[in-house]
């Protein structure tokens, strides 16, 4: 890649994307990864041939900078330090979901339900049924041994990285900018040919989709960096993909408005009126996972929608924020179901029990 910087793509089990790249980068006589993969055993073989093509080993991995909390960043670092004792350290914001992941008593699936519920998807649960246990499988979870806080600079052997907190794609997502020698590693902030999905994680936030802008916002204002994603091919200027990514969105947010004009009323049946993917295919030819996540993602548009005055919404301003025209409520406080149990947290600015209603 430069000087002391190699992408190592893992492989994935998905369909859908089909690698992850780790970053190696020199460290003194080890190495710094960004980002670890699955843990899978095919990409810790792939790994350790790749480490030992730059003449290195599995144990010379000091230290992962994990940029978020999906389990094909961070699961096969936990496996790398049961082994070596290498360092994993994570963004701050990722603390709530993890803990809800860990905890056995919390589901994050029932999160997953209640969300969709909100979004008037009872007819998706039901299809979901028998997908759920597969998709929520495997994995190794564990705390990282430090939580990168703020913005903050790491020392490398011979380069600083700046960890920049990009909430969006999740709540505790890091990007890490080397801006002496112009590199970017991205994590999934800013991929190449697809646009993240926005706030797929348990611990949801009330506003994904306005944190994501907010944080494109913020990469943008750095100097134009080289774009080393985790998915995909390095390009050459983060700037420009930012840009595409912001025009994707505020298309995505008219067509969004469009069709609760045109009579949807809940994230559900507005999800099923647009069109999805780049080959802009019909809501249902999507199989029922991805049905999901186009759920989720047309209710992080519908919200922001209302954060803008643009539309309102039957649950008031999301974000316990005052809402952008008259007569938004208040957004409830924690309550109805998800108070006191494991999803308080979780509930705190997220009313829940009822189906969320839009209008223009
Ligand atoms: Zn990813």
């Amino acid at each position: 890649m430069a000087d002391g910087v190699h992408r190592i793509p893992l492989p994935l089990p998905n369909d859908g994307l089909r690698s992850v790249n780790v970053y190696a980068i020199a460290d003194g006589d080890g190495l710094t990864l960004v980002d670890s993969g699955w843990a899978l055993a095919e990409a810790r073989q792939r790994l350790e041939d790749a480490l030992a093509g730059i003449g290195h080993e599995l144990g010379d991995v000091r230290r992962f900078l994990i940029t978020h909390v999906h389990r094909d960043h961070y699961t096969l670092a936990v496996v790398v330090r049961r082994l070596f004792g290498s360092r994993v350290l994570l963004g701050a914001g990722e603390r709530e979901s993890l803990n809800l992941i860990i905890n056995t008593d919390a589901s994050p699936s029932a999160v997953y339900r209640r969300l969709l519920l909100r979004c008037g998807a009872l007819p998706l649960l039901e299809r979901m049924r028998r997908n759920w246990p597969e998709r929520d499988q495997g994995g190794e979870w564990e705390k990282p041994d430090a939580w990168l806080d703020g913005t903050q600079e790491i020392a490398l052997g011979g380069r600083t990285l700046r960890a920049i907190p990009t909430p969006g794609h999740t709540r505790g997502h890091l990007v890490f900018a080397d801006l002496g020698h112009g590199l970017l590693f991205a994590g999934d902030h800013v991929l190449p040919h697809i646009t993240p999905s926005i706030g797929f994680e348990p611990a949801r936030p009330p506003l994904p989709l306005w944190d994501y802008l907010g944080s494109l916002r913020l990469v943008r204002s750095l100097p134009d960096l080289r774009l080393l994603p985790a998915h995909g091919a390095v390009t050459g200027s983060a700037h420009a993909r930012i840009d595409e990514l912001i025009a994707h969105h505020d298309r995505r947010l008219d067509a969004t408005a469009g069709v609760i004009r045109a009579g949807a009323s809940t994230a559900y049946e507005a999800a099923g009126a647009l069109r999805w993917t780049r080959r802009e295919r019909l809501f249902d030819d999507l199989d029922p996972f991805n049905q999901m996540m186009a759920v989720m993602e047309t209710a992080a548009h519908l919200d922001v929608l209302v954060r803008q005055g643009r539309l309102r919404s039957s649950a008031g301003a999301p974000g316990g924020e005052p809402a952008g025209s008259p007569g938004g409520q208040a957004t409830a406080a924690a309550g109805g179901e998800g108070a006191g149990g494991p999803g308080g947290e979780l509930a705190r600015g997220l009313p829940v029990g009822d189906v969320v209603r839009y209008q223009a």
